[in-house]
């Protein structure tokens, strides 16, 4: 079942292993070390773009709070003190309540195999099954890049099972991308237990319709405003994935349809394709995004178009009653790392928004291709793998009346007196579907724009901050949209 390794090479002392350096080295440290497979399938799953390291928080980060967010699973860490220490810091920061777990090394333990066998003796000791349904361990960049083979740990400990992931910075060029990592290692677990006999029901009442799985950490209130749009159409909402239970994981994998609402989830796609799961892209945004997404949902299911046309007649109408509602007259670029960027633009544009530029740190997917399409006909340059000096250069080059984008982006726009607020925040605290998503966004995007003559006439009092200085008092946004730095989501 498990057993022992053999010593991992060193690690060069001058591979500058860290986020920002070192990175080919750490890939050849990887591949020596008997971690080719798993870097070939890292790098065919999330293909890199211009940028080669990560340019926001550590792409770990996004494995850990979907275990974290999980009931019943503890979560261990397995990589440098500094990378633990920034990690667990961010894990609070974004309101985990749970303990973390870390195993700790040196270059003693590391080169003489003993950190797999100290992560084993903490695996075996966290697996009770009183406590949890499931341990995951993360190996991060020195861990990986010295080959330590968690796929070596036993898969289950008394009913425990044991999820080991390699989630290095130099494989995973994301956090929302390292969500998915972990997501699909777990999927790919519930779809073998599935497939080896009965396995538990996911909590609440069972509805005997046929379901749709929605892929994305959505907006808490997103499933439930989709659920009402699939209604019409006989179809109710399965659980969604990343899970926040062991067992909705099988109850995702038994929906009929599966959505790719974020379109990065490529491993989580893989185990639904498996199943034998018709998955469709894109996401219920606008009138038009909402009505070919609610098309594609129902040609998936194999539904009549009648019920289709129920599906659609019932909530189309109500969207474009509330996009004329909230016009939004105004130049918006947008920029983030969540993956749906495209499907913001999308709404901003519906709402009257001249979008003309979108960056994401995702890639291009065959489930955000519509999306792309769809901007693409409306005159938008849309930046897959965007870095940072491409959102910049956009946003100075636009001018636009709002940037909706990262940290950096919005601190440069301020330092210009455009106005700016931060992607996440726009992500977080308000739904994006149907049409709550429409009456949200668009209702606070437009006040935003309108906000624009007093924050010029805020910049023209204070004068223009220095480029160096520190962000000034008058670099806050006009209206109390962003109150903590990037603050949830992610
Ligand atoms: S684990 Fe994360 S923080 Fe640590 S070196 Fe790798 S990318 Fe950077």
């Amino acid at each position: 079942m498990d057993g022992g390794m053999q010593a991992p090479p060193p690690i060069p002392p001058d591979t500058g292993s860290g986020c920002h350096g070192g990175r080919e080295t750490m890939l050849a440290a990887a591949k020596a070390a008997g971690k080719g497979e798993t870097l070939e399938r890292l790098i065919a799953d999330y293909p890199r773009g211009p940028h080669d390291q990560p340019q926001s928080m550590c792409p770990a980060f996004g494995s850990l709070r979907v275990g974290l967010r999980m009931r019943r699973v503890a979560t261990i860490l397995s990589g440098s003190a500094c990378c633990v220490y920034g990690l667990t810091f961010t894990s609070r920061f974004y309101g985990a309540r749970r303990s973390v777990g870390y195993v700790p090394f040196n270059s003693e333990t590391l080169v003489r195999g003993q950190l797999y066998e100290d992560i084993r003796a903490a695996v075996y000791e966290t697996a009770k099954p009183a406590d949890y349904d499931a341990v995951v361990i993360i190996n991060l960049c020195v861990p990986t890049a010295s080959g330590v083979p968690l796929d070596l740990l036993p898969k289950q400990i008394d009913g425990v099972r044991i999820i080991g992931i390699d989630v290095p910075g130099f494989g995973v060029p994301t956090h929302a991308e390292a969500k998915d990592v972990l997501a699909g290692a777990m999927l790919r677990a519930a779809r073998a237990e599935a497939e080896a006999g009965p396995v538990a029901r996911p909590r609440g009442p069972k509805s005997d319709l046929p379901t749709v799985a929605l892929i994305g950490e959505l907006f808490p209130a997103d499933p439930m405003s989709i659920g009402g749009l699939l209604a019409p159409m006989g179809l109710a909402v399965a659980p969604s994935i990343p899970a926040r239970e062991w067992r909705d994981l099988y109850g995702a994998l038994d929906c009929d349809v599966a959505a790719a609402v974020h379109p990065f989830y490529i491993a989580s796609v893989r185990e639904f394709e498996a199943a034998g799961r018709p998955v469709v892209g894109s996401g219920p945004v606008g009138v038009e995004g909402t009505d070919a997404w609610l098309t594609a949902v129902g040609r998936a299911a194999g539904l009549p178009g009648s019920r289709i046309d129920a599906a659609r007649d019932a909530c189309l109408p109500a969207l474009r009653g509330v996009l004329a509602g909230n016009r939004i007259d105004a130049r918006i670029t947008v920029s983030g790392y969540e993956g749906s960027e495209l499907l913001v633009a999308r709404l901003l544009i519906e709402a009257g928004a001249d979008v003309p530029y979108v960056g994401t740190a995702c890639p291009r997917t065959a489930w955000n291709e519509a999306d792309r399409a769809w901007l693409a006909d409306r005159g938008t340059h849309v930046q897959f793998r965007a870095s940072l000096e491409q959102d910049l250069a956009a946003m100075q080059e636009v001018k636009p009346d709002l940037a909706i984008g990262t940290t950096p982006v919005v601190q440069k726009a301020k330092e210009r007196g455009i106005p700016a607020v931060y992607f996440t925040n726009i992500m977080s605290s308000r739904p994006l579907f149907g049409i709550p998503g429409a009456a949200a966004l668009a209702s606070s995007i437009a006040a935003q724009t309108r906000g624009r003559e007093r924050f010029a006439r805020m910049v023209s009092f204070f004068g223009t901050a220095p480029e160096a200085a520190p962000a000034p008092a008058v670099a806050a946004p006009p209206v109390p949209i962003n109150s903590l730095a990037d603050s949830m989501g992610s």
